[in-house]
């Protein structure tokens, strides 16, 4: 479904993924770890389409209702309609907007694109607060401004309700387990694990394999200097937490 190949990309002209190569399938949960600094949130907003970053080789290539897409030649907002998903590592606050207004819009804008009807107020309200049980958010946090003075959990849950909205084809989460305490860890594996389907893809961008035991991943991959260095399945994840990536690195 989406297909990378040796993506080179920079941020203010500093290369930061050195020739990356992944191909992610639909049904399949992928994990990606890999030391500080190594590339990860950098591709996970190359795959978004984040416009500070520029891709000078490589490409991605996104498949859609048997259709090819070339993802580089699409803008964020044309990727996200698409059904690309990003659960951003830092969660930006924007105060004014209130949240349920932004995943509404967002919501309307996809079931636009996409030839479903879109909803009405009410009828998203009562859709929304269903999805916030699951999440066990209340329902006055769907009137605050997005990520205003919302707690580290509440603003990574939130990420999570975004995506229980969009309904993603490629989900990638960018640490979203980071700061959790094992509780709101449960709840937001749990909800991913209900939002995982045989058509979409998850990619989880962790530190932590403690995630990974909740949300079972197919493949988990290391990232270092900006390319994949190894591939294996949920052991390698165990084996990370044990011995740390100098094993790999040095190798
Ligand atoms: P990771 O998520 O694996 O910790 P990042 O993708 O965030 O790593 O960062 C990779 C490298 O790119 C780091 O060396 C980081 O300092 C650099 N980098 C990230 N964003 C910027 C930026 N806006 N300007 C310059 N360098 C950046
Ligand atoms: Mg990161």
């Amino acid at each position: 479904m989406l297909d990378i190949k040796n993506i080179h990309a920079s941020i203010n002209g500093k290369e930061v993924l050195k020739g990356l190569n992944l191909t992610f399938r639909p049904g399949e949960v992928h994990a990606i770890m890999g030391p500080n600094g190594s590339g990860k949130s950098t591709l996970a907003k190359v795959v978004a389409g984040h416009p500070e970053y520029q891709v000078t080789e490589g490409e991605i290539e996104y498949e859609v209702n048997f259709r090819k897409k070339d993802l580089k030649a699409m803008e964020a907002y044309e990727r996200a309609r698409e059904g690309i998903f990003l659960a951003f590592q830092y969660p930006v606050e924007v105060p004014g907007v209130s949240n349920i207004h932004l995943l509404h819009s967002a919501f309307n804008m996809v079931c636009k694109h996409q030839g479903v009807e879109e909803m009405s107020q009410g009828e998203f309200r009562k859709f929304i607060e269903k999805k916030c049980e699951m999440l066990e958010l209340k329902p006055q946090f769907l009137d605050r401004s997005v990520n205003e003075g919302f707690s580290g959990g509440e603003k990574k849950k939130n990420e999570i309700l975004q995506m229980a909205v969009l309904n993603p084809r490629v989900a990638v989460l960018d640490e979203t387990d980071s700061g959790l305490d094992i509780d709101a860890l449960k709840i937001v594996a749990g909800g991913i694990n209900r939002l995982k389907n045989q058509e979409n893809c998850i990619v989880l961008i962790t530190h932590y394999q403690r995630l990974l035991q909740y949300v079972v991943p197919d493949y988990v991959h290391i990232l270092s200097d900006g390319k994949i260095i190894k591939t294996g399945d949920k052991a390698l994840a165990l084996k990370l937490e044990e011995e740390g990536y100098d094993w790999l690195i040095k190798s």
